[in-house]
């Protein structure tokens, strides 16, 4: 995508998502952190019933390290991989006391060498809670931006790098809410909404479409019977 329709693109999204905002609900930086553990291949609505419930009595790694393992995975079944995101916020949870003071620690290679944290969750919190700039692509940042065009890329690093050329950095945290609001509510990962899309103009995905609905010859100039 030229410079010049990735800007379109992403002022068209900006004018879209003016409130775009993380769905999880936290009131501190480890609140955070845990959801976030929690939301891999989970919604957020669920992840925020979980977490009603878990933050209760649990919402500090002290109170968090009062649970077994058993009883953490009890509160948190219903998210999926539970017993890996049992172990890692119990994990975490340790670290934080242990190495960090009791505190989320702020620096990125700090955030990462917690249990359960890669690139995206270090990205979120950075970004939500520190407000540095930063792009956290999930599921939805990754496949709306390779279908916008703004990232040709196979795997989520390389299209955080590729975000980073196009966008810039005053734009990057926002930019992230911006895509995962228009991959939830019209550009989803099935059907996407393309006929009511903002962003038609602009996607190198819909231009391919209308390419090959274009050149596809019709029945009868292919010579294929109806049936
Ligand atoms: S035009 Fe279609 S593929 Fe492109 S961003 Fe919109 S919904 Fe997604």
């Amino acid at each position: 995508m030229e410079r010049e329709q990735a800007q379109k693109a992403l002022q068209i999204l900006a004018e879209t998502y003016p409130d775009a905002r993380p769905a999880l609900h936290y009131r501190s930086a480890y609140e955070l952190l845990v959801a976030v553990i929690l939301s891999a291949q989970c919604t957020d609505e669920r992840v925020n019933k979980v977490t009603a419930e878990l933050f209760r009595e649990h919402d500090t790694p002290q109170a968090m390290l009062a649970l077994t393992q058993e009883q953490l995975e009890g509160y948190i079944f219903s998210c999926g991989l539970y017993r890996s995101k049992a172990a890692h916020i119990l994990s975490a949870s340790r670290d934080i006391l242990e190495k960090f003071g009791g505190q989320v620690p702020e620096k990125f290679a700090d955030l990462k060498s917690l249990a359960g944290v890669g690139q995206k969750t270090a990205n979120v919190v950075s970004s939500v809670w520190f407000d540095r700039d930063a792009i956290a692509v999930d599921t939805h940042v990754f496949r709306v931006s390779n279908r916008l065009g703004l990232a040709h890329a196979h795997t989520p690093a390389k299209t955080e790098e590729q975000l980073k050329e196009v966008i810039p950095q005053r734009d990057w945290s926002k930019a992230h809410h911006w895509l995962i609001w228009h991959g939830r509510r019209v550009c989803h990962s099935q059907k996407p909404a393309c006929g009511s899309c903002p962003l038609a103009g602009v996607c190198d995905f819909f231009a391919q479409q209308n390419k090959q609905n274009t050149a596809a010859p019709s029945p009868a100039e292919s010579g294929a019977a109806e049936v």
